[in-house]
């Protein structure tokens, strides 16, 4: 620990589309709701896709709401 704030690497998920139902991303998010946290939403890179991440939780991932 060197005290010092530096940006925490955020564990990608990669896309929620390819997760499974009982997978532990959802669990992940569902816990992060919970603590109440407010996880940035920046989309619209691409078309139809955006980008979640938490960096509290320290994650981020991907959802694709073409389909
Ligand atoms: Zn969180």
């Amino acid at each position: 620990m060197h005290g010092k704030k530096e940006t925490k690497m955020l564990e990608n998920l990669g896309w929620m589309n390819s997760w499974k139902q009982d997978g532990k991303e959802y669990k992940l998010i569902k816990e992060c709701r919970e603590k109440g946290h407010s996880s940035l939403d920046t989309g619209d890179n691409y078309r139809c896709v955006s980008t979640s991440t938490c960096e509290e939780c320290g994650y981020t991932y991907k959802i694709d709401s073409s389909g």
